[in-house]
């Protein structure tokens, strides 16, 4: 079972590193690695390496981790007993302490097993309430509903004392999953955009939701504002990846990198100002994530951010780095096909742009007026100086698949 002086002890580690400066925050980077040592020397992809600096680590892509669970963790377990024990728990049977799951896999890749042991479940809670919520919040009771995939590793164990935890899953229609949660009436709402857009089009109205929060996949500007409108409560972003819980936003509306918790290294991505960030979590022990390529497309926002909290800031990531848009002689990153398509389409609207060499594919909803639809095609066009037509489809009603992907590259 999980303890609460555990999470606790995490609330408290991670609240005093909010207010660490920089190079504090280095630091503490620093002596986290240090402690990982041991762990490491148990984990078969890594042991060779152990004790060395992070840098002389060799970077994996995450395929290649998937690919052998077995060489990456540190409980001398099999990759073939990961496997059954994450299918276990995906089926509610009851695994003992340690806790395997499945996450949601990027739209055609493979989904990621996800590992944790009953003390990293502790850190993580703790760690995420102290990231999330105003400490004024953890006094009161809260009921917090989780509308995420089944099976959620993180949060097996919770759901006694002040806080209560709920899991509503996606897999439930728009109108029950409102009807659930209006019954729940939770207080703190975890959900993915997707569903979040479908519960603002619907009306849904929650009148205890006081604290809302978007993760899984990428959300524009305008359709955060959107939420913000319908739902009546401001949507935090959480960006959180199988590799780890990557980034938050802070009561600023800015996405911080967890520094203080994750090496978060920045590898550029050609022909574009952003990155792909190549991964280690610091706290991770069962399944040590070490220098882990991810696969989303980052650009860092320069302009500093006044809550105290070091971490570098992000612009929210709107897609992944192979979904960059690649013509002959001329790249484009999701954020400028986001950008591009919400000053026209607004937060309302659900679209996919689909690029390949010889074509654009814009898709739409069919209850979007073909005039706005075709003005967002040359808005499209023209803001990002594309090389190729722009056709325009009405036959995208919902959202199918276990992850949303507006941005989308096919190569032949
Ligand atoms: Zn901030």
């Amino acid at each position: 079972m999980m303890r609460t002086d555990r999470v606790l002890a995490a609330w408290i580690r991670t609240r005093r590193a909010l207010s660490m400066s920089p190079t504090q925050l280095a630091a503490r980077r620093t002596s986290m690695w240090r402690k990982l040592q041991p762990v490491i020397a148990r984990t078969p992809a890594l042991a060779h390496y152990a004790g060395r600096d992070l840098a002389e680590f060799p970077v994996t892509d995450i395929a290649d981790l998937r690919a052998d669970y077995g060489a990456w963790n540190s409980l001398g377990m099999s990759d073939g007993e990961l496997r059954g024990l994450a299918a276990a728990a995906e089926q509610g049977t009851a695994v003992g302490e340690l806790s395997a799951g499945w996450s949601t896999g990027t739209g055609g890749g493979a989904r990621g097993l996800f590992l944790a042991s009953p003390a990293e479940r502790a850190d993580y809670i703790g760690q995420s309430l102290a990231r999330l919520l105003p400490a004024r919040a953890l006094f009161k009771r809260q009921r917090l509903a989780l509308h995420l995939r089944a099976s959620n590793a993180l949060y097996s164990d919770v759901g006694r004392g002040r806080f209560t935890f709920a899991h509503f899953p996606l897999e439930a229609s728009i109108e029950q999953s409102v009807a659930e949660l209006a019954q729940f009436e939770s207080t703190i709402l975890i959900a993915p955009p997707h569903r979040l857009a479908a519960f603002a089009q619907a009306g849904a109205h929650f009148s205890s939701l006081q604290y809302l929060f978007c993760g899984s996949e990428p959300a524009g500007d305008a359709e955060r504002h959107f939420f913000t409108e319908r739902l009546g409560v401001k949507p935090r972003q959480i960006y959180q990846a199988t590799e780890g819980f990557l980034a938050a936003e802070c009561a600023n509306g800015r996405l911080h990198l967890n520094d203080h918790a994750m090496a978060i290294e920045l590898e550029p991505v050609p022909g574009t100002p952003g990155y792909r960030p190549i991964i280690t979590d610091l706290r991770r022990t069962s399944q040590p994530i070490v220098r882990i390529r991810g696969d989303d497309y980052l650009e860092l926002d320069a302009c500093p951010c006044p809550c105290g909290f070091a971490g570098r800031v992000i612009h929210a990531p709107q897609g992944r780095v192979n979904d960059i848009w690649r013509f002959e002689g001329r790249t484009v990153t999701p954020p400028q096909v986001v950008a591009a398509l919400e000053t026209v389409l607004g937060g309302d609207k659900i679209w996919q742009a689909e690029a390949g060499p010889e074509r654009v594919v814009l898709n739409l909803s069919p209850l979007c007026p073909a005039a706005i639809s075709n003005t967002a095609a040359r808005a499209l066009s023209q803001a990002c100086d594309l090389p190729v037509p722009v056709e325009v489809f009405h036959d995208l009603s919902a959202w199918s698949g276990p992850k949303r992907r507006k941005v989308v590259w096919r190569d032949g």
